[in-house]
């Protein structure tokens, strides 16, 4: 390996053509492959992984980013990129093999038997695999070593540098200003949104969606919608940026916010810099920032009423049956419904940080120790009665509904709070940098707001960490402030709370 930051892109480059082939095998299993496709696919994905391991922990590799760092002169975005490739070998390094090996055994198993307990609405058939699971999630944040709480560790993984310290701050907030609001409003009469739920023809739908995306100036040259029970995205490279959406015949919100949702994500990888493929540089920042360019996309423009001055009769015009005769105000009141639920996935934007809350505070104790997972149902169930006064009647709405821990996933929901946080931030930045943003809005036009985006967040990939971009741009850290304002408005104009 020659020691030039050449060879250094080119190692990157091989990486990112194999992660690449990865994901387009992954989003190939989910859209199109046959059933019985699955046993070799499987074989292909350990076969390219192993290849992506072995390239990322190469000695050689290791060596060649050592010797650019301390012995070479670069300028920032050189550096940066050779910083961050530093760390994410060390993190690697960290974990030895038998760990990583013994990990993956596990979620397996995990996820087997999650599967299996769910069917069988049985949080006992769950619970051995968790409490491996857990014990290894512990384990893990000792190698990777922390500072304050085990919990950083891991939060670190999705987050850099989100702490037990910062969150206990935002959720302090959520459980002051928020938790107040949902009980407010659940006192106030209910909004009527019956009209969502009637008979919509599916391709209509569909179509209605591809047109959405276009109106968001999603670039169809650079990506494609297909349909998928659960709506992802997925990025080959920012030029090739695919998105899934989901069709319910009997609920036309489903596929608006699913696709507006996933489109606010395409846009930010279609944003990324194409000429830095490979290397962190071109990569996003972190999972609350990606969540932020999808959230503020739903909720802050596609939530509110400026929006859809302009779409409303759009949708009326291939909906005249069923939407007709409903006013957009009704539209409107009907989309922002708050109302407690059992099921996170399906949650309006209030009651969503609870449902978060309630994990964070859960996935706390586990890594402190405080809780045993034999009580894991019980203390689910009366978190979910304390907070948003609803309990569950079976695993499957309750303690066994998200797949994330049967992953191993410790630490990543609390990214999906501060995604709206942050997107709440930056959407009350737009308002101010772009002068008239309510009504280019209601003329349709997204123009400045999508650009403001580009410049401020997408181009700059992993140059900055995310707390870095949220600072350089609208002037200070992440703060819930925004949020609270936003909430506290919008829901006041709703329901009179
Ligand atoms: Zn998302």
């Amino acid at each position: 390996m020659k020691k030039t930051y050449e060879s250094y892109k080119e190692h990157l480059l091989k990486i990112a053509h194999l992660n690449s082939t990865l994901a387009l095998l992954s989003w190939d299993q989910e859209i199109y492959m046959p059933p019985k496709g699955a046993q070799v696919r499987a074989r292909q994905f350990s076969t390219l992984s192993a290849m992506v391991h072995e390239l990322s922990v190469d000695p050689e590799f290791e060596k060649l980013v050592y010797h650019l760092i301390h012995k070479s002169s670069f300028g920032f975005k050189e550096m940066r990129n050779l910083q961050e490739t530093q760390e994410s070998i060390l993190q690697n390094k960290k974990l030895p093999t038998t760990f990583v090996k013994k990990g993956a055994m596990a979620r397996s198993e995990a996820f087997q038997t999650w599967e299996q307990a769910r069917k069988e609405e049985d949080f006992k058939v769950f619970a051995p695999a968790l409490t491996k699971i857990v014990a290894l999630e512990r384990e893990k944040a000792d190698l990777l070593g922390f500072k304050g709480h085990p919990y950083d560790a891991l939060l670190n993984l999705y987050e850099k540098d989100l702490t037990v310290v910062k969150l206990e701050k935002v959720f302090t907030q959520i459980k002051n200003d928020i938790v107040p609001l949902v009980k407010a409003i659940s006192e106030k009469e209910q909004v009527d949104d019956s009209f969502l739920y009637q008979v919509y023809d599916k391709e209509d739908q569909f179509e209605f969606s591809l047109g959405l995306l276009r109106e968001m100036k999603y670039d169809f040259n650079s990506g494609r919608q297909d349909i998928s029970t659960h709506p992802f995205t997925i990025n080959f490279n920012a030029n090739d940026v695919r998105v899934t959406t989901r069709v319910n015949k009997n609920d036309i919100a489903e596929v608006i916010w699913s696709t507006i949702h996933e489109g606010g994500h395409g846009l930010y990888e279609q944003g990324l810099p194409s000429n830095n493929y490979g290397l962190p540089s071109g990569e996003y920042v972190s999972l609350g920032i990606h969540e932020s360019q999808s959230r503020v996309w739903e909720n802050n423009i596609g939530r509110a009423k400026h929006w859809w001055n302009y779409l409303y009769p759009k949708l009326q015009s291939v909906f005249p049956n069923q939407l007709g005769e409903v006013a957009l105000d009704t539209f409107y009141r009907a989309v922002n419904k708050v109302q407690p639920s059992l099921i996170r996935t399906s949650a309006d934007e209030l009651t969503y940080h609870i449902h978060v809350l309630i994990r964070y505070e859960i996935e706390k104790s586990l890594m402190e120790g405080e809780v045993e997972i034999v009580d894991l149902e019980e203390l689910w169930n009366s978190k979910y009665q304390e907070y948003l006064g609803v309990t569950p009647s079976k695993p499957s709405e309750g303690v066994l509904q998200d797949i994330h821990w049967s992953h191993g996933s410790l630490g990543y929901f609390p990214t999906y709070s501060l995604g709206s946080l942050y997107a709440a931030q930056f959407y009350a930045q737009a308002e101010k940098d772009i002068l008239g943003l309510p009504l280019q809005l209601e003329s349709g036009n997204v123009d400045a707001f999508l650009k403001l985006m580009r410049k401020n967040i997408h181009q700059h990939g992993k140059l900055y960490t995310a707390e870095q971009l949220c600072e350089k741009f609208t002037g200070e850290p992440l703060n819930i402030a925004h949020f609270v304002k936003y909430a506290k408005e919008k829901y006041r104009g709703i329901y009179g709370v």
